[in-house]
């Protein structure tokens, strides 16, 4: 058991020290403050643990060294948009390339055609198109399974996240869809335009099916956004089967879940959905998201589609595919995910992972530690969360705020949501052993 006034004083003494540390990033916060709303240019940047946010000065790799001029192993890797590891050089340079050669025309560029061939080789779907942000992919392509099956509603997963999309911003509240918590500004009450399922409950799946008015199931593979929460086996052989059933697109959003091969966990686990979406990563830090769909989907968009009003149906974005995003992609897909380095990253997740679980047993923590590829998650309910429900009963903001802090002033960096831990092709045993020793390091003070 560990008391809660020892987290209490353990995360006070945790503050002093992070602020004697990092008096440059508090400056620079105070300064930031006049101009941008709490001191920050997007207003999640807050949720990190300390008093105030860390302003990093450079990143290299998979280390990252704030203005004060701590050097941390970066684990949280900008939640996977840097899952590259920072700056790449393949990508560095081919976007150095293309920016002294026309960086947007409304124009499709050779990196065009080289990113088609390579995004359907590697997710085995015929057609693909690209956007800014994995938010925008997930949005167009609600747009389109509206469009094409003449059906308003989407199904979701309890506590999923595919970005700002308002139909995603809904979970389970008593059994029924409301508000996330803290949703701002919902345009309706989302009860109207999702409906909600567990991950691994296919009866409420075929349940909610039945009504006849679900355009597309808009599910990562497996939650890793409430902290992992694992497919069952045949969860995802029954979500394929139900939603052809009912004449409703599968839809998967890889982004995060690339961490589980070159293919992504579609690959990796042989899904064959209708859509995948994706972004993050893929464009080694530089904003780029896509959407890849089946030849029948193909034909449906197109048998909809006017040449003359494409640009004004609601899925597009002046910027979207423009050549530097692709440029991007193509040496991020070509020389920096590669097989090779998926080896190495999925071998320190293991790493990872056994470091955990040896910690967690060392100490009887009442905890768990999930992976999925090179992506790592520990959680403070044994055993492991079936649902997001479960997943979000069992978060504990004290404790996840003391371990991000401890991290922190022992240079760890980690996703500020949750403990989540991701490997890139930069990172090293000793970054991983980092962390593990300043786990038993806390968890022997929380259990003495
Ligand atoms: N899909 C998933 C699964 C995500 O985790 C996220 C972001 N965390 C997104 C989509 C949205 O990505 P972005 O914010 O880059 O648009």
């Amino acid at each position: 058991m560990i008391e809660r006034d020892r987290i209490k004083e353990l995360t006070r003494r945790e503050q002093e020290r992070f602020a004697d540390s990092h008096p440059l990033s508090h400056e620079l916060h105070e300064r930031a403050g006049a101009s941008l709303l709490s001191g920050v240019p997007m207003n999640w940047m807050t949720r990190w643990p300390g008093n105030f946010p860390v302003f990093f000065e450079r990143a290299e790799g998979a280390e990252l060294a704030d203005v004060d001029g701590n050097v941390y192993a970066d684990l949280c890797l900008g939640d996977t948009g840097a899952m590259t590891g920072h700056s790449p050089a393949p990508t560095a340079t081919a976007v150095k390339e293309r920016l002294a050669r026309g960086m947007t025309a409304m124009l499709p560029t050779e990196d065009a055609a080289v990113v088609g061939e390579e995004m359907q080789r590697r997710f085995g779907l015929r057609n693909w198109q690209f956007t800014l942000s994995a938010t925008d992919a997930n949005r167009f392509v609600i747009r389109i399974a509206r469009e094409i099956t003449g059906r308003s509603k989407i199904i979701v997963h309890n506590h999923c996240y595919h970005g700002t999309v308002d139909e995603t911003v809904a979970d389970l509240a008593e059994g029924r869809v409301a508000p996330r918590e803290g949703s701002f500004g919902p345009p309706v009450d989302p009860a109207e335009t999702t409906r909600v399922v567990e991950i691994n409950d296919l009866e409420a799946l075929e349940r909610e099916l039945a009504h006849g008015d679900v355009a597309c199931v808009l599910v990562e593979p497996a939650l890793t956004n409430i902290g992992i929460v694992a497919a069952e086996a045949g969860y995802h052989e029954g979500m394929r089967e139900l939603t052809r059933d009912a004449g409703a697109l599968l839809v998967i959003d890889e982004t995060h879940t690339l961490c589980c091969g070159p293919g992504g966990y579609t690959v990796a686990h042989g899904l064959d959905p209708d859509v995948l979406t994706i972004g993050k990563a893929i464009g080694g830090g530089i904003p780029v998201g896509a959407y890849g769909f089946t030849d029948e989907v193909g034909e449906r968009i197109l048998a909809k589609t006017s040449p003359l009003v494409a640009d004004v149906g609601g899925i597009g974005g002046t910027l979207a595919g423009n050549a530097l995003s692709l440029a991007a992609v193509r040496a991020t897909l070509a020389d920096v995910l590669t097989d090779k380095a998926f080896e190495h990253m999925i071998a320190l997740g293991k790493r990872f992972e056994a470091g955990v679980a040896e910690t967690i047993a060392e100490h009887a923590l009442d905890w768990s530690v999930t992976r999925l590829g090179c992506r790592v998650e520990y959680m403070f309910r044994s055993p492991p969360p079936r649902t997001g429900g479960e997943a979000a009963a069992a978060l504990d903001h004290d404790l996840d705020a003391l371990l991000h802090l401890w991290m922190l002033n022992r240079s760890v960096l980690m996703t500020p949501f949750h403990m989540m831990a991701l490997m890139s092709p930069a990172t090293t045993a000793e970054h991983v052993d980092r962390h593990t020793d300043a786990l038993r390091e806390v968890a022997s003070k929380l259990t003495a």
